[in-house]
Order: C-alpha cells, then sequence, then structure tokens
C-alpha cells in the first residue's frame, strides 16, 4: 500500500470517527465491541474464576476480533530496513534507518522526534552521538503506554563461528521489533481514536490498582484537553548493543538515558524539534503525562516462534505479563507459551529498575531452536531469508489486542 493511501485512511478515520464506510475503522469497531465481552473473560480469568466463559466467547467471536495487522506489511519493512546493510550506532545504515522511519511515521500523520545523547564510541574512545526515536500517538494525554524496541544492530556477528568479523544484518535481533512497530503505527490510530461501544467492561482489581499509584496526575482525567484515554508512545532504543568487545562494553545505552531522563523530568520525553509540525494538534501538553506500562519486543521475527514468559518481566511486571499471554491465549497464539524460561538483560531493565515503569520484555531468545547447536543469534545467519512474516503477524496482533483492550480499561476507569 503506498504511503498516500495510508495517509488518507488515516484522515478518513479522524474525519468519520463513527467509522461508517471505512474497512479499517470498522473492522476495528467489531473488534473493540467484541472485546468489551472478551475483557469480562479477561477479569474473571484474573479472578480466579474458571476461564471456559473466555474461552466461549473466543471461539464464538472467531474471525470477528482479530485485529487488522497485517504481517505482509510490517514483513516489507523488515526488508527495507534491512536493505540498509548494517545499522550499528552511528553507522550509515543507521542513519538511511532513521531516515525512512520519519518519514514512514510522518505520512501516517503521527508526530516522530529525536531524543538525542552522547556516549563513548567503544571502538576508538571518542564521542559518538546516538539518538533513540520517538513516536507519539495523542500527545495530550497524561496516561500513557510505551512501546519500545532496539533499532541498532551489534557491529559484528561475533559468535559466527566462521566469520565473527563479518557482516550482522540484524534481521530478527534489531530488524523485527523496527518492523513490528511500523505496521503498529499504521493501526493505531483508529484503534486509540474509536470512541464507540462504551458500555461497561470490567477492569481487572490488580491493574486498576497499580494504575491509580503509578499514574500520580489523576487530576487530568476529566480535563477537556485529557479524557482519560490512554496515550501511546513508541521509543526505538539506539545504542542497545553498541558493543565491539563483549563483557567490557555497556549495552542499553539509550534505554538507560530515556530512563534517566524520565526520572529527572518527572514525565514522557517532550520533543524539541518534530519533524512533521501538523501532526501537533495545539499547544496542550500533559505536564504530568507518565508511563502506566511498558512493552518491549525484541527478537520476534524466528520463523519457529515460541515467546516463553522472561523471568525480570515475571519479577518486575507479572500482571503486565500475564495479562499479554492471557489475550494471546484467547486470541489463540500458541507461540505465546505461559511458562518461565530464560532470564534476560535487555533494554527492559533500566525501564524497571531506573524508571520504574513495569516493563514486560517479549522475545523469543531461542533462534532458530533450543535443539540447534549453533543459533544464529549474533552471527550472519540473523537475516530475513530466517524470519517470517507470520511471527511478525502474530506478536503485531496480539500487541494491537492488548492495546485494545486497554484503551477499554481507561474508558472505564472510575473518575478520582
Ligand atoms: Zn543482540
Amino acid at each position: 500500500m503506498t504511503d498516500k493511501r495510508i495517509f488518507e485512511r488515516f484522515v478518513g478515520s479522524l474525519r468519520n470517527p463513527t467509522g461508517a464506510g471505512n474497512p479499517i475503522t470498522n473492522r476495528n469497531f467489531v473488534s473493540i465491541s467484541a472485546c468489551v465481552f472478551l475483557l469480562f473473560g479477561l477479569a474473571n480469568s484474573l479472578d480466579g474464576i474458571s476461564n471456559s466463559f473466555a474461552q466461549t466467547v473466543a471461539v464464538s467471536g472467531g474471525s470477528k476480533t482479530e485485529p487488522a495487522f497485517d504481517e505482509k506489511e510490517a514483513f516489507a519493512h523488515l526488508e527495507n530496513v534491512c536493505a540498509f546493510g548494517r545499522r550499528f550506532s552511528t553507522s550509515r545504515g543507521m542513519t538511511q534507518q532513521q531516515d525512512y522511519l520519519r518519514q514512514h511515521f510522518a505520512s501516517l500523520g503521527v508526530e516522530v522526534f529525536m531524543q538525542p545523547f552522547v556516549a563513548r564510541n567503544p571502538r576508538d574512545g571518542r564521542q559518538a552521538e546516538l539518538a533513540n526515536m520517538i513516536v507519539r500517538f495523542h500527545p495530550h494525554r497524561s496516561k500513557r503506554l510505551l512501546i519500545c524496541c532496539h533499532y541498532d544492530t551489534r557491529p559484528y556477528p561475533d559468535l559466527d563461528r566462521h566469520n565473527p568479523h563479518g557482516v550482522f544484518i540484524g534481521a530478527n535481533d534489531g530488524g523485527s521489533g523496527v518492523a513490528v512497530l511500523c505496521e503498529l503505527g499504521r493501526q493505531l490510530a483508529p484503534v486509540i481514536e474509536a470512541t464507540e461501544s462504551d458500555e461497561a467492561a470490567m477492569a481487572p482489581r490488580e491493574m486498576r490498582t497499580v494504575e491509580v499509584r503509578t499514574v500520580g496526575g489523576a487530576s487530568n482525567w476529566n480535563s477537556k484537553t485529557d479524557d482519560g484515554k490512554y496515550g501511546v508512545d513508541f521509543a526505538f532504543f539506539d545504542g542497545e548493543e553498541f558493543v565491539y568487545v563483549a563483557r567490557r562494553d555497556p549495552m542499553f545505552l539509550g534505554s538507560t538515558y530515556f530512563s534517566k531522563e524520565y526520572v529527572r523530568t518527572g514525565r514522557t520525553p517532550e520533543p524539541k524539534v518534530s519533524f512533521n509540525q501538523r501532526a501537533q494538534r495545539g499547544p496542550v501538553r500533559a505536564a504530568d503525562s507518565r508511563y502506566v506500562f511498558a512493552i518491549l519486543i525484541d527478537m520476534v521475527g524466528d520463523k519457529n516462534l515460541q515467546i516463553f514468559y522472561e523471568g525480570n518481566s515475571l519479577i518486575y511486571a507479572p500482571r503486565l505479563t500475564k495479562s499479554i499471554w492471557d489475550v494471546a491465549a484467547r486470541m489463540k497464539a500458541k507461540a505465546f507459551v505461559p511458562k518461565q524460561k530464560h532470564k534476560l538483560r535487555d533494554d527492559h531493565l533500566p525501564l524497571n529498575q531506573i524508571a520504574r515503569i513495569p516493563t514486560c520484555d517479549i522475545i523469543d531468545f531461542d533462534f532458530p531452536s533450543p535443539r540447534r547447536k549453533h543459533a544464529y543469534w549474533h552471527t550472519e545467519a540473523d537475516i530475513v531469508k530466517n524470519c517470517s512474516a507470520e511471527s511478525l503477524g502474530t506478536v503485531g496482533s496480539v500487541l494491537l489486542q492488548w492495546l485494545t483492550e486497554m484503551q477499554q480499561l481507561a474508558k472505564n476507569q472510575p473518575s478520582p
């Protein structure tokens, strides 16, 4: 689909919020209506009541509940960013990728800006200029959800047995998260805008507690500029693995900077320069904007997708983590396995430990499979050919459905 058509659809959904005559919005309307019923299932299962009701709804809802995430669009983004070659921090490929993402999100009519920072280049010890990229949907909303990934790739495939100084493309480790967010962004505007189906949905009690405690700025919920629904930010972290010598060079530079800034400013990031001014709808900014939850995605393109609970996510954000796997179960997304396997260090650690945002890492660390003696991870085999559109589609669809259900919960929050 061309950018122009995407933009026209987006504009159409804004002009026509009921969705009449708009295929994407109509589909989301059906999806959102159905999810009200699904929420009863989620609330019930969280309360320890039999989840058979949820299963019945999932079966009877059938394809009507399926989100509109397009796996082919996501895969095309994967091919496009990998065509830039190596995309490690400060590289030419990274600059090309940044231009590509800026253009993509600007074409969707949403706000895109950089969060620049400096770091020591581990290769030569000089100062290097890095930058996270932030995309904001509905900047006036103070209560926000963060979906993030890293967009830099490792400088070398240092675990490649044959060519550790060869070319590391990072299709799965770097590219897959970017690809999912590109397509998720295209789907978000109508979902986030939706105002239909305001029937009573039951919020899981645990989530309600977490929100009230985390958000702080609840006084804004009834103001004209902040309707109490969730705004969404995407963050593309730089410097996740600006690593030339493992065990020597620090990781998670971008997410650490992001987290420290969040603590220092006490709010979500603001643009110094926005690349598409027309996306800013008025001067209103929520002074106390805070993240309620964050979800990190990493290595989600594996053909043999199996995503287990990640150990640190269960420690820092157990309810969030389980709510995502619950959504996946109801969607019959079997790639999400509700068992713990790996415990990993990833960009979610600074978010949890420094920013104190409950953050879950969605990651399939067995690339391609735990049975393979030599993994593709950090080798020259991390290429597009070893990733699948279906896997990107699975993760994207679950995220889209989770966001849709969260929006329903927000709409039904009691007024403070
Ligand atoms: Zn990596």
